[in-house]
């Protein structure tokens, strides 16, 4: 562990303090000349970017295999595509994110005008997670990029097939004199955060969030902050059953089995309605993933035995286990656990308090859809919330009074894939956004910048501050 990786692609032997501190001298000098700053540079970083990604789509398929055994579909929509769109979107628009944008002014400053400049930080820090790899390392890398800022990505070392392939993909493709990858657990991250960065990017849970922001905060470094949370479906009576099922089965377990920051992490319905949501849910993925779901290769397996442990863990407890109404299953031996579906887990059991992760689903339920506000708005922010619904009147409740990322009505995790939109967490899932022009705008400063010319200069501004220019 613990390689940096440069252009030449020769890694070094380890990478500590020191180590740390000189490449971060050597990143300086890079941003310091300027280069980064062209709108050349960036696009011509871009468009390796891209063929990077084109030219080692079977290579990235493969590792993911070998990290998640993440089925290829799964690898070439959310990874591969979703890199690719976020690639050409920059692309198409640098030139456009690049502008000033004019400001109003005010009478007082009159005759001035005003405007905002984009400029790019200088050095930052990406650090990434194990469960999308090549998308959660190489979207920020991107806007990083776009911005014109130096960048050094760290990816996870849960996921060493994906790791490695970027490492050595990125050596061989980009600038190294400005873009670095460092591999490596938490000696490496710990030598990287000691660093004064001008931003850090970090994804992952809220534990390593904390000590990514304390690190940030000895040297006044911001950061965005990508972390998760218990994303919440709220399912209503009035839905089209059969297409919400399928949704809701897609966003869990169609998304590395629920290994995903915004897939659904519990249900709330009605005691009423429950019942025939549960049947169309166990119709839906038993047509989705057969009737041993253990077996099918449509479903990535849990990344490691300590996951594996974490979420058997989270099932096997006494109160939580009698409430498993589907699946349960599970092969240690290929780290394999079958979508499961649990039913009035007790609200102070562990998988109720802890992000699941994983394939297992808890549903609650209520008298009133209403009574979900309080059980999601009493819990830690979420990064997505759902809502199944065909009553426009409850959405709208909904809407005002769900706090969390991102919502989807009708839907689940797709507005990830909507650049227009930022992406991002609100409480303990997360602070800033990402996605589209906002990674530009996250890894930019916002310079204010006025003109003004030597007319009009007005007296009253000046001293003697005389009772008259009071009165005025
Ligand atoms: P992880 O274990 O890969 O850790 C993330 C990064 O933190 C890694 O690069 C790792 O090396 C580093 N790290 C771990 N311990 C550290 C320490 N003590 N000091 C410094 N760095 C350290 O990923 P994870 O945390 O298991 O990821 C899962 C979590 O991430 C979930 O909570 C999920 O919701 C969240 N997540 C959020 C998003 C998002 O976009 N908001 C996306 C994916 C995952």
């Amino acid at each position: 562990m613990g390689r940096e990786t440069q252009t030449e692609g020769k890694p070094s032997a380890s990478f500590d303090t020191v180590a740390a501190s000189a490449m971060m001298k050597e990143l300086q000098a890079a941003y310091c000349s300027g280069t980064t700053r062209s709108y050349g540079w960036r696009i011509s970083q871009l468009k390796c970017l891209l063929r990077l990604t084109e030219d080692h789509g079977e290579d990235i398929a493969q590792a993911l295999r070998s990290d998640l055994s993440k089925p290829e579909l799964e690898s070439y929509v959310y990874e591969i595509s979703m890199l690719k769109n976020s690639i050409n979107l920059a692309l198409k628009e640098l030139k456009k994110w690049m502008l000033p944008e004019k400001a109003k002014t005010s009478l007082t400053t009159f005759p001035s005008s005003a405007e905002i400049v984009s400029e790019p930080l200088g050095v930052v820090l990406v650090i990434s997670a194990w469960n999308y790899p090549f998308l959660l390392s190489l979207d920020p890398v991107i806007g990083a990029i776009a911005a014109g800022n130096a960048v050094v990505l760290k990816p996870s070392e849960i996921a060493p097939a994906s790791s490695a392939l970027l490492a050595k993909l990125m050596g061989e493709y980009m600038d190294g004199s400005a873009i670095r990858v460092v591999e490596g657990a938490v000696a490496e991250t710990t030598a990287l955060l000691e660093q004064k960065w001008d931003k850090i990017c970090y994804t992952g849970n809220c534990r390593v969030g904390r000590i990514v922001m304390a690190a940030a905060a000895k040297h006044l470094t911001p950061v965005l902050l990508e972390l998760g949370g218990k994303c919440p479906v709220v399912v209503d009576s009035n839905i089209n059953l059969k297409v919400s099922c399928r949704r809701i089965i897609m966003g869990k377990w169609g998304c590395n089995n629920g290994q995903a920051c915004i897939s659904p992490d519990y249900i709330v319905t009605t005691k009423e309605y429950a019942p025939k949501l549960i049947d169309a849910l166990k119709k839906e993925l038993e047509r989705f993933f057969g009737r041993d779901a253990l077996e099918s290769p449509d479903l990535s397996r849990i990344v490691n035995t300590n996951h594996f442990s974490r979420l058997t863990k989270l099932l096997d407890e006494d109160k939580v286990s009698v409430k498993v109404i589907y699946g349960g299953e599970r092969d240690q031996s290929k780290l394999k656990i079958a979508p499961t579906i649990l039913l009035d887990v007790p609200r102070d059991s562990l998988i109720m308090n802890e992000e699941i992760f994983g394939p297992l689903l808890p549903i609650l339920t209520v008298d009133k859809l209403e009574d979900s506000f309080d059980i999601i708005n009493s819990g830690m922010k979420p990064l997505a919330a759902y809502l199944f619904t065909s009553d426009n009147k409850f959405r709208e409740r909904f809407v005002r009074n769900v706090s969390a990322g991102g919502l989807v009505v009708n839907d689940t995790a797709i507005h990830l894939a909507v650049p227009s939109l930022p992406f991002g967490g609100v409480g303990d899932s997360g602070m800033g956004a990402y996605h589209g022009k906002f990674s530009f705008d996250t890894f930019s400063h916002k310079k204010a910048v006025m003109y003004r010319g030597f007319i009009g200069d007005a007296d009253i501004r000046y001293p003697p501050y005389t009772k008259t220019k009071v009165r005025l």
